[in-house]
């Protein structure tokens, strides 16, 4: 089935971003790259290949559910993380798998140690640390538990490392947070240590982590964002450009979202277009019709807000985002037919549509729309 438009992912500029994203890493710092959402909507399948290929050997992704959607694309060499939630059926195959995981609380340990025998392999686990995000972590009593629980049932766990996630390192609004964080991450690494759990990697930053604090690498990052060309935030940006001489961009966006029109229309003075009495026309206009909406991921707040770019040039979201549909103003841009390309997220020509500039309203627009992105949208790797 063919569908009403495809993802090109572009091999180039993600090589690009995984170079640029080592240039931030101290050396022996690894990388993990974070694959959570179908790869922030740009697809597991796709990206997991071209990423072993660029020599990426870690990957986190969230659930146990994408872990085995990440198992499927990846090497026996390589690692996969699970940063999150574990479903209690799917507890053998980790384990079975060797797939890491973070612990975060007393609960896992429990069932860890209530299945023994059922597989022989340990439980290569990360203690998820509690530092101020107050989310998911081991507090100080949590934490005592499940190194107790550990040691009584040694031959159970494989104690891979420690890890933790800053609540914001995008901002500097938040920086004493941070800073706070980083701090009570070291001691927690140090009162492991002098129970004797030596040599376990630590990992506390993400993409923007690793932009606003170099001195909170410790042994691994764990980006997700910047491998896709997109910054945390704006100010993220900023404040990277601003620290550097050349102030152009380093990352570049992978993903090109293309659909094509499926209609073109002529609409009076003073009519309502769409849905209701959201949009009416102060002019004759030229609309078209894009076959993608919200069931495709073109996100409802887009609506009279949103732009796409088609021969070169930006026209503007008119209207509601519709569950399939979207109409756009063309009445500026000469010649549009049918069948002409649109395209809804990446460069055409000069002109390049990314969500950062929606992102001021919403911090979490680059992030959500791209992980909103089906999965049976057709990917091309290009
Ligand atoms: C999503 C996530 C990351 C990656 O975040 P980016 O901002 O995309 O780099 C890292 N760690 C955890 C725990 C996460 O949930």
């Amino acid at each position: 089935m063919a569908s009403t438009s495809h993802i090109e992912i572009k091999r180039d500029a993600l090589k690009s971003n995984v170079d640029f994203i080592r240039s931030l890493c101290k050396s022996n710092v690894e990388l993990s790259a974070v694959v959570k959402g179908n790869a922030y909507g740009h697809g597991v399948s796709e990206i997991i290949p071209l990423l072993q290929e660029f020599g990426v050997t870690h990957f986190s992704v969230y659930s146990s559910a994408e872990a085995r959607e990440a198992k499927k694309v990846i090497s026996p060499e390589s690692t996969v993380m699970i940063m999150g939630y574990i479903a209690i059926e799917d507890l053998d195959w980790v384990l079975k798998n060797g797939v890491e995981f973070f612990v975060s609380s007393p609960v896992l340990i429990r069932q860890i140690i209530n299945r023994a025998g059922a597989s022989e392999v340990k439980a290569k686990i990360h203690l998820e640390v509690e530092t101020g995000m107050y989310r998911t972590g081991l507090s100080l009593a949590h934490l005592n538990q499940v190194v107790q629980l550990i040691e009584e049932n040694r031959s159970l766990f494989d104690i891979k490392g420690v890890a933790s996630h800053l609540a914001g390192a995008e901002s500097i609004a938040n920086y004493k947070r941070i800073k706070k964080q980083v701090s009570t991450f070291r001691r927690r690494i140090k009162y492991l240590e002098e129970l004797g759990w030596r040599n376990l990697k630590a990992h506390i930053s993400s993409s923007a982590g690793l932009i606003n604090y170099p001195d909170a690498q410790f042994d691994m990052v764990r980006t997700g964002i910047l491998l896709y060309g997109y910054w945390p935030t704006r100010e993220t940006q900023i404040s990277y450009l601003h620290r550097r001489r050349t102030k152009e961009d380093p990352l570049r966006r992978i993903m090109k979202w293309q659909s094509e029109v499926m209609q073109v229309k002529r609409v009076p003075e003073g009519e309502f277009i769409g849905y209701g009495l959201h949009y009416q026309t102060d002019r004759k206009m030229r609309t078209m019709v894009v076959p993608v909406g919200y069931c495709n991921g073109y996100s409802r707040s887009l609506s009279n807000n949103g732009h796409v770019v088609i021969r070169g040039q930006r026209s503007p979201v008119i209207g509601f985002v519709n569950m399939n549909m979207i109409i756009c103003d063309v009445t500026e841009i000469p010649g549009v037919k049918v069948g002409d390309k649109v395209t809804l997220i990446g460069q055409q020509e000069d002109v390049e549509i990314t969500f950062t500039s929606f992102a001021d309203m919403n911090n979490a627009m680059n992030y959500e729309i791209l992980a909103r992105l089906p999965e049976n949208i057709e990917r091309i790797v290009n």
